[in-house]
């Protein structure tokens, strides 16, 4: 990948050399071929159950699904919900939404009610398949909301509760006549909708961001690149959450491209470690809390590693030291940074084995264009110069459902702009020093500020409130709460801390702590002075 440098500072990643997915006439048919391609060839591995699946296994499966979807009335462009943790059925699912060209938006496992009901009136799904572990609180959320005509259980059987399924059932019910192959309708695929995944952007509460099938597609064929290994013969690692955009899309992919993918429900050391070693895995998807446990946890040295070629670490900031204890200790060659956001589809900077200075996000990927915005003037900077990072690109996503006016304030003629300050040094490689939008990342996971002040404003002794990141070597950051109490009240931190622990999911959990405050500094229109409570944050810290 080499970068070149355009009229008026714009760099750009160079032309993507096909067009194979993209030719296609729409995203459902891509995987149903290509999993018809890769015939009895492993191409997941449960390595929770120690199950294999063959792409022949994954192909009939998502046709039989697919037309049971059709027959429970299931139309293109019809919204499918999916929250479950990393299963074959969960991939299943997915698939077969995309087969019958429906949209899918899979929801974090681990959302309080409170937040499933706000994700899923931002997509509106007809149908949601829900796990074991979240099919109560899908239940209870789906009453409410008349729009979700049934709920298929993905794991287990159910209760005899009206429009409710089991996927196991479903699948072998004789009643259900399908047919051996299945061909999914043509797509408008720069308009219909593949995916609505949560992201709460540069500011405010989550919002839907829409990718295409077009965005699925043309990143798929970015990611056509001749390696010195076949993709079938290489075994990748994942335990990130499909849920999210970077699971999600990760999974999509490399299921695209024939790999084994061994992956896990969720993160458990010893399963994670004796996975590697069982499988002899090469590659691995990682997010820094993952880097910090292999580079620090002494359980590691007890597990041949030795597979391990390469780590594909992104979702946040990963540091130098980390990156250089993980090469010393396990013998890793390759660390590889990316970098990305929900709104690009997967990855826009990723490093290679030419351009991976420490701290650095790597450089464009192919079909990608890049600029660097003075935030203040709009001036676009050079190189070593830093701004906010905008990107332009096949990839870029829709818009945000139902929200134009987030939507014209993230994209700009084309650009996206991504609240995220960079920089590019002289051979086109990026970096990534500050963030200037609204968004705390604990474990790689978005926690939106506003959305934990809002819950917080809800709370009858609570008069102000405002929420920062406070920096932690294993996550990330911690969110961390400013309050200013009602007049003449009992209110302590720990009431604060389980006001937000029961009302919101794990990630937002105020583990950074609370500071009482007499006022929470805003401008005059009464916007938050976050840099003010991070300054104020520091002098404490240097205090004690
Ligand atoms: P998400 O949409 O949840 O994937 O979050 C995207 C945001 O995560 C970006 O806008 C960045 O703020 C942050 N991010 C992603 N990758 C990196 C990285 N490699 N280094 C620093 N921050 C990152």
């Amino acid at each position: 990948m080499t970068s070149t440098l355009l009229p008026g500072n714009i760099v750009y990643g160079g032309p993507i050399t096909t067009s194979e997915a993209q030719d296609y006439p729409s995203l459902g048919q891509y995987v149903l071929d290509k999993y018809k391609s890769f015939g009895d060839q492993t191409v997941m591995i449960d390595a929770f159950t120690n199950t294999e699946y063959s792409a022949k296994f994954m192909y009939d499966s998502i046709v039989r699904l697919a037309q049971i979807l059709q027959k429970l009335g299931v139309k293109q462009n019809d919204v499918i919900g999916l929250s479950s943790e990393n299963s074959i059925n969960f991939a299943i699912a997915m698939f077969a939404g995309f087969a019958v060209g429906a949209t899918v938006a899979p929801f974090n496992v681990t959302y309080s009610d409170r937040e499933v009901d706000h994700a899923i009136n931002l997509s509106r799904p007809k149908i949601i398949f829900a796990s074991k572990i979240t099919m109560d609180c899908i239940v209870r959320v789906a009453k409410k909301n008349k729009f979700v005509k049934g709920i298929i259980a993905i794991s287990g059987s159910t209760s005899n509760l009206p429009n409710l399924h089991s996927l196991l059932d479903l699948m072998s019910n004789d009643k259900y006549k399908t047919k051996p192959d299945f061909t999914s309708p043509q797509a408008n695929k720069a308009d219909d909708v593949a995916l609505i995944v949560c992201s709460s952007g540069t500011t405010g509460l989550p919002k839907g961001v829409q990718l295409t099938q077009f965005n699925l597609l043309a990143t798929f064929d970015s990611q056509i690149q001749p390696t010195m290994i076949p993709f079938s013969e290489i075994t990748l690692l994942t335990v990130i959450p499909w849920f999210h955009a970077y699971g999600c899309l990760t999974m999509i992919t490399t299921a695209t491209l024939g790999t084994r993918l061994v992956y896990l429900p969720k993160f458990e050391e010893k399963l994670f470690l004796s996975a590697i070693e069982k499988y002899r895995v090469m590659m691995a998807i990682m997010v820094p809390p993952l880097m910090v446990f292999l580079a620090k946890h002494p359980i590691v040295d007890k597990y041949d590693l030795s597979s391990l070629m390469v780590l594909l670490c992104g979702a946040a900031p990963l540091s130098r030291e980390t990156e250089d204890q993980i090469k010393e200790r396990i013998g890793v060659p390759f660390i590889r940074q990316g970098y990305g956001l929900s709104e690009v589809t997967m990855s826009v900077l990723v490093q290679t084995d030419e351009y991976c200075k420490p701290g650095s996000v790597g450089v464009l990927k192919v079909g990608i264009y890049a600029k660097v915005v003075d935030p203040d003037t709009g001036k676009i900077l050079g190189a070593n110069e830093r701004g906010e990072l905008c990107f332009k690109g096949d990839g870029i996503m829709k818009g945000y459902i139902g929200d134009t006016k987030s939507t014209q304030t993230a994209i700009k003629d084309g650009w996206l702009h991504t609240g995220d300050i960079g920089y590019y040094d002289d051979s086109f490689e990026f970096f990534i020093v500050d963030r200037i939008k609204e968004l705390i990342k604990y474990k790689g996971f978005q926690v939106p500020p506003a959305e934990i002040e809002a819950l917080l404003l809800t709370h009858e002794k609570i008069k102000d409130a405002a929420v920062i990141g406070k920096p932690d070597e294993e996550a990330g950051e911690l969110p961390m709460a400013f309050v200013v109490k009602q007049a003449n009240v009992e209110l302590t931190t720990g009431d604060v801390i389980s006001f937000v622990h029961d009302h919101a999911s794990p990630a937002k959990r105020l583990r950074g702590g609370v500071i009482f405050v007499e006022e929470i500094p805003k401008n005059p229109s009464g916007k938050i002075l976050r840099r003010v409570l991070r300054e104020m944050l520091k002098k404490q810290k240097s205090k004690l």
